[in-house]
């Protein structure tokens, strides 16, 4: 490598949200998180039971979210404690975040969807769901949403690796994730895809292929997860049982993994997220705790140590059947 080539991303080093945020907006724009009463087809025996292995929709549960409000009322409850917190937000997006937001008919999604954009403060929608949960009609809606409005579509990925997401009770292999992203894309939607890095079965060379894989994608931003266990799931209990099983990574190595993982990743992807956080009343392990806003510097003060970037490693692959 040369150590005087300069970063083309500051020193951030990746493809930043934010900063393109508040380029594409004139400030920051910040989620208010919803909870609308939907469930998910991995739970409700439509597609499995007993949801993901991994998944415990409290873990990322924001403490100001009341369920039994309507959404109009969660708004305000979002915005109430949101505007405290982060004085400086330019704008607001609702964030249909537990469970799969696009799993019902069209006319209760519709419903949903408009009672928040109907909201005074809020600029768009936020949508998070599953790929198996996006037929044309949702998608030709969403579309005709987004001429006029923010609409983010973020969608479940989890692992480029069908034998993991098998192994994780997906009930969806990789070829659905890249279906309903090119079907969304197709469409003009700005999708945003999730990828939980450090499953187990999943090794550094799929993960890092998943890299490339999801690069020839039309992915417009990424949001990374490292692998936490959280209470009440099927994959704690697994390492409680069986702790070889779900091999867990050391701080530095997780570091490592995701700046590996970066490295790897086309530059002309965002990163919405290069990590997350768990309270710590609900994670299991592992027994490492970072802050967001501490991991994400770390991750830059390794590419950094490296001189790399986001795309330093990038090799294009055709983006083939799936
Ligand atoms: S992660 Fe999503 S798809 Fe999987 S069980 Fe949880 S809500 Fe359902």
């Amino acid at each position: 490598m040369n150590p005087d080539a300069v970063s083309p991303f500051g020193p951030r080093r990746y493809r930043a949200w934010n900063e393109h945020v508040k380029l594409r907006y004139g400030g920051r724009v910040q989620k208010v998180s919803i909870e609308a009463g939907f469930t998910c087809p991995n739970r409700d025996g439509s597609v499995a039971v007993g949801g993901c292995t991994f998944c415990n929709n409290d873990g990322f549960t924001p403490g100001y979210l009341d369920r039994r409000q309507s959404i109009t009322e969660q708004i305000d409850a979002g915005l109430d404690f949101l505007q405290r917190r982060y004085p400086e937000t330019r704008r607001y997006i609702a964030y249909f975040q537990s469970y799969s937001n696009t799993y019902g008919e069209l006319g209760r999604l519709r419903a949903c969807y408009e009672e928040a954009l109907a909201h005074p403060r809020i600029s768009g929608l936020a949508i998070g769901t599953r790929p198996d949960c996006l037929p044309a009609p949702v998608l030709d809606y969403l579309a005709a949403l987004a001429r006029e409005r923010i609409i983010e579509l973020e969608i479940g990925v989890e692992s480029c690796n069908d034998a993991v997401l098998a192994s994780v009770n997906r009930g969806h292999d990789f070829a659905a994730s890249a279906d309903a992203i090119r079907r969304a894309a197709e469409r003009g939607l700005e999708v945003t895809a999730h990828l939980l890095l450090g499953l187990p079965g999943e090794s550094d060379q799929s993960m890092l292929e998943g890299a490339a894989r999801i690069s020839a994608l039309p992915v417009h931003a990424l949001k990374l997860h490292q692998l936490q266990l959280v209470r009440g799931t099927a994959l704690a209990r697994q390492w409680q049982r069986d702790p070889a099983s779900v091999p867990l990574r050391s701080e530095q190595a997780c570091i490592d993994l995701l700046a590996d993982f970066i490295e790897r990743l086309s530059p002309a992807i965002l990163l919405q997220r290069v990590g997350s956080e768990v309270p710590p009343s609900m994670k299991l392990a592992p027994a490492w705790n970072l802050r967001l806003s501490e991991l994400a510097p770390r991750i830059s003060a390794e590419l950094e140590r490296r001189g790399s970037w986001q795309g330093w490693r990038y090799q294009p692959i055709a983006s083939g059947p799936h």
